[in-house]
Order: structure tokens, then sequence, then C-alpha cells
């Protein structure tokens, strides 16, 4: 009796959320659904798909509105400029109602065929789905990069993530509310769920190359990125900066004292051949202070933008095909597109336009 109460309750609740960034991909968006849709039908189970449109300079809103009459499950939200992708993930987070939320990029390099092993890791019971990238298909420079990235990101956070960059993950809807919650300015999605995950898998997907547009990603913003993840995560670079410090401080000494006494020895006219050596060490020295202030600087320029209560993201419109709502008169179908902000969003803005 229980079981048919608890299974009746999953057919009528949302049991998915699929989430998806997206700036400029005009030309991606009618593929990305071609191929996604199919799979959320053959799953048989409820769910939505919500598109976050980060301040795209291109089509993308109108093809995702043009889309919207096709798939009816589909709801649009717009911001009122570029966010960001993780920025754009937590309103979808915050706008999620299913009981699992996946995430994905709309240029298709996460196959949507890969879903339902997401799927069938929550009916599994486990509560945060990573996925690793098998053949990643990115320029060698990007996977290099993101190598080395992942390394580097495991041993300063202690969180062992094979990848952290594949946004191909799935959330239950638990944590994606607890990280929706976070006013962290500029986090890091990925690796911040593992701070809430209970029972955390990582499962290989595969990867394509993007099929249309470019990627929003130069080498600055990778690198803004990182930080991110980084500073985000833990507090140990700042650990690391003393140490750091404090061999660079031991070293200087050493070679002042040894200097010292070969100048002893050695007698005034050695040490004017010293002048460059000196010069070495002081560049040294200055190299650790620039690392040094650039750090304190990424942290105190976020408890800056904490104090600010700068909002994460501002929410323009939310469009959305609501049988809930009354259809007006002129409607020809039992449905109608609703506009406007839901209550309550994360620190957003309506919009009444
Ligand atoms: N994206 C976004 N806002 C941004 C940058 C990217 O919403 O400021 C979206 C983008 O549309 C895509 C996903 O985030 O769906 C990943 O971006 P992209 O493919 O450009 O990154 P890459 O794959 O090159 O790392
Ligand atoms: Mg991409």
């Amino acid at each position: 009796m229980e079981n048919i109460d608890i299974i009746s309750e999953m057919n009528r609740s949302l049991l998915l959320s699929v989430v998806i960034p997206m700036k400029n991909e005009e030309v991606n968006i009618a593929s990305l659904f071609q191929r996604l849709f199919p799979v959320l039908h053959g799953l048989d189970i409820s769910f939505e798909v919500i598109c976050i449109d980060d301040g795209s300079t291109d089509k993308t809103l109108n093809t995702l509105l043009t889309q919207q009459k096709k798939h009816p499950e589909l709801i649009v939200l717009t911001f009122s400029r570029n966010f960001g992708q993780h920025a754009a993930v937590m309103a979808g987070f915050e706008q999620a109602r299913g009981r699992w939320v996946i995430t994905m990029d709309a240029d298709l390099q996460n196959p949507p065929e890969e879903i339902p092993k997401l799927v069938a890791a929550f009916r599994e019971g486990y509560d945060l789905v990573g996925t690793y990238r098998e053949g990643r298909r990115d320029p060698i420079f990007r996977r290099v990069a993101s190598d080395m990235v992942n390394w580097m990101t495991r041993k300063i956070s202690g969180v062992y993530l094979k990848d952290f960059g594949c946004m191909l993950r799935g959330y239950t809807s638990d944590i994606a509310k607890q990280l929706a919650r976070q006013k962290e300015y500029r986090i890091f999605i990925p690796a911040l769920a593992t701070l809430y995950a209970k029972n955390p898998v990582e499962i290989p997907v595969s990867h394509a190359p993007r099929t249309g547009g470019v990627s929003n990603y130069s080498f600055l913003k990778l690198f803004s990125l990182q930080l991110d993840l980084m500073t985000s995560l833990s507090l140990s670079p700042l650990r690391l900066l003393f140490l750091l410090g404090f061999f660079i401080a031991f070293l200087g000494i050493s070679f002042g004292v040894l200097l010292l006494i070969l100048r002893i020895i050695l007698g005034p006219s050695w040490a004017v051949g010293g002048v460059f050596t000196l010069f070495a060490i002081l560049f040294i020295l200055i190299g650790g202070q620039f690392i040094a202030f650039g750090l304190l600087g990424e942290y105190i320029g976020r408890v800056f933008q904490e104090v600010r209560g700068h909002p994460t993201y501002i929410i323009k419109d939310t469009f959305k095909i609501s049988p809930d709502v009354e259809p007006p008169d002129n409607a020809d179908e039992g449905t109608s597109i609703t506009k406007g902000s839901p209550a309550g969003m994360h620190q957003s803005k309506r919009s009444h336009t």
C-alpha cells in the first residue's frame, strides 16, 4: 500500500529538470533539442528543460521561444546581461522543480544520449552524479590545461574528482537547492557540490567537439574560472603562500649570510662581483611578493563583493508554458505563455514589461 502511494506520488511530481546555460548558442539549439527531447521522452518520466539565456547577443532567446511552441516542457530564463555559465546554472537550480537536476552544455559537447546513465545512477540511490569525459574532444591546449587544473584542484581542495570541468552532471534537488542558496560570489559548482553530497559517484561519459559557434572561454576567462575554483573551495592557497613566503625568505637570508661570509674571507673587491647575485635575489623576493599580493587581492576582492551584496545574477524574464495558468480568451490551446520572474528568485529583479 505504502509502495503504491510512493509510486503514485512519484508520477504526480516532476522527476527531472535539465538545466542548460546558453550564451550565443542560436546555431546549436535546433540540433540540441532534436537529440535531447527524444532522449527525455524515451525515459518515460516527467521532466522540464530550463534554458538560461546568459546575456546572448545573437538570436538565442528568439530561437528558444520559437522552440518553446513545439516543446511545452521548455522554460526559458533571460538574464539582464552576461553573468557567466555558473551563475546561469544557479538560476536554473533555483527554478528547477524536479527531484533530480541534470546540467549540461548547449553546444552538444555533452551528448544528450548519456542522460539515461545519470538517471540510472540516481535510481541506484546516488545523490551527486559526476562525470568524466572519455576521449575528450577539445583542442590540445585545453586538454593539457584541464589536466593541470584537475591535478592542482585535487591537491589544494582535497576533493578527489576525476574531472572538474565536465558540466554534464546530476544533483538531487536537495543539493541543487542548497547550492542555489549559496550567496558566495562566483562559485565553481561541480567542486562545491561535493561538500553537500552524501553518496556521490563519478561515471564516464563520451565527449564531442562543439557542433557550431565558438567557445565562450578565452584564456583569461579560463584563468579566472580556475581562480574561482581554487578560492571558493578552501583557504589552502593562502597557507601555501605563507609556506612559500617562508621558503623564499629562508633562501634569501641564507644567501645573505653566505655572501657576508665570502665578503669577509675574500675581501671587498670580490663583493662587486656579487652585485648581480643580489639583483637575482631581489627579483626572487619581488616575484614572491607579487604572487602574494595577487592572491590576497583575490580573497579581498571576494570579501568586497560579498559586502557589496552584488547579485550573482539578475533575471530579466521568465517564459514558460504553464498549464495551471488561466488561458487568455483568445487562446486556441489549453496552455499559455507566462512571462515574468517568479517570486523568491535568488537576488533577482522582477521585470514588468
Ligand atoms: N556559457 C554561458 N555563459 C557564459 C559562457 C558560457 O551560459 O558566459 C554556456 C555556453 O553557452 C555553453 C556552456 O556554458 O552552453 C559551456 O560554454 P562553452 O562551450 O563556450 O565552453 P567550453 O566548452 O569551450 O569550455
Ligand atoms: Mg563547449
